[in-house]
């Protein structure tokens, strides 16, 4: 069996050399908390999690202090008494937020350790619902200074050309009017067969404030309208799922299998888009997708297609992973080695084991952690524990 022998953390900041908005908020740079776990059995196996703008150093001090102590010396293939460990452990200081993102991340780093352990892709170490080909729909449509509605159209206009039968733009930032206008005119250019998600970032404050917003859209038909209000207000998810036409997801910073069971309660949300490097880790997306298959809701996880790939395939009640051709604004693929393919809108899985990438070192040299004279990796093994 896999003895966890030594665990590594970095913090990556990457730059958006072009910042982006959505409704509320400017991303000049995202962080990346990355994990390694090494194993006795010569396999290592990776995870990660992000901070938007800064914060990741307070993932990885969950992961110094909280969880590497925890999984040192353990066998990896007991996930499920690590992950119940780990939560148990951080239960003053987590549950959501920060410490369940970094529980995510060496989550994510078990499962893949144990998947290349036995030298299978990660979709197929889960018991694959799908043979090794992921539909996606392609995301953007974010609001960038001097973007036109022209220029919005051309980006939404080249995800259908590439294969995408479904696309998402952001909505929120701007009047009621004017984004009607945006949504209008892509609707024109991609025409009536593709759908057209709409995502607001949690952008209005109550019931009518979104109603005013989404009555001018529904004549678009989105197909969702996607973090209405902030995700603590599951009261009005529910009461606009209630009141429009446009189906109401949710779920991307959401954290643990009781608060999806929540939203699922109180029918604040038709599809749940559950993100493994934020909800818990795969051990837990898992438990909420099987949830959500009992509710007949689909899972559509939000970005990381890398990871979510492998979960959309390992899950029947997954449609699709999130696609951003545009790996200048979520930046992750900028620290990885190897990319996913992509086939008329499909994402095509490899047969290399586990996540099938490896961080990039050089990257990670260029973006990891510099203090001090030690490289990016702050390295924890047994002997520093005690
Ligand atoms: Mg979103």
């Amino acid at each position: 069996m896999p003895i966890i022998k030594q665990i590594e953390v970095t913090v990556t900041r990457v730059p958006l050399h072009n910042p982006v908005a959505f409704s509320n908020r400017v991303v000049q740079a995202r962080e990346y908390c990355l994990v390694r776990v090494f194993s006795d059995n010569g396999t290592t196996g990776i995870g990660y999690s992000y901070a938007v703008n800064t914060s990741g150093r307070i993932l990885a001090a969950a992961i110094e202090e909280v969880f590497a102590p925890i999984l040192l010396e353990r066998d990896s293939l007991e996930v499920e008494l690590l992950w119940k460990e780990m939560y148990q452990e951080a239960l003053l200081i987590g549950r959501a937020g920060a410490a369940m993102r970094a529980l995510s991340a060496v989550d994510i780093a078990l499962w893949d350790l144990n998947a290349r352990s036995v030298a299978l892709p990660l979709y197929k170490y889960m018991g694959a619902a799908k043979q090794g080909r992921v539909p996606t729909y392609g995301s953007g449509g974010y609001y960038q200074p001097h973007k036109t509605i022209d220029d919005l159209c051309s980006e939404m206009l080249s995800f259908v050309q590439v294969g995408h039968k479904a696309v998402k733009m952001k909505v929120g930032r701007l009047t009621p009017a004017k984004d009607a206008e945006r949504v209008g005119a892509v609707r024109d250019a991609i025409g009536p067969d593709i759908l057209l998600m709409l995502d607001a970032n949690n952008a209005w404050r109550d019931l009518p404030m979104a109603l005013t917003a989404l009555r001018p859209l529904e004549r678009f038909e989105p197909f969702w309208i996607e973090e209405p209000f902030s995700p603590d207000d599951i009261d009005n998810h529910a009461a606009l799922a209630r009141n429009t036409s446009i189906q109401v997801a949710t779920g991307e910073v959401e954290a643990g299998r009781w608060r999806f069971k929540e939203l699922m309660d109180k029918r604040a949300a038709s599809i749940l888009q559950t993100d493994a490097i934020v909800c818990g880790g795969i051990t837990e997306w898992r438990r909420i997708a099987a949830t959500a298959s009992s509710y007949g809701i689909p899972v559509a996880p939000h970005a990381w297609h890398d990871v979510h790939a492998h979960l959309v395939a390992s899950a029947d009640n997954a449609p699709y992973a999130e696609y951003m051709p545009d790996d200048s604004i979520v930046n992750f693929r900028n620290v990885i080695d190897i990319q996913m393919e992509l086939e008329d809108g499909d994402l095509i899985i490899s047969d290399r084991p586990g996540l099938g990438f490896n961080f990039d070192e050089e990257k990670v040299k260029d973006y990891g952690w510099k203090e001090g004279n030690r490289g990016p990796w702050l390295v924890m093994k047994n002997e520093d524990m005690k």
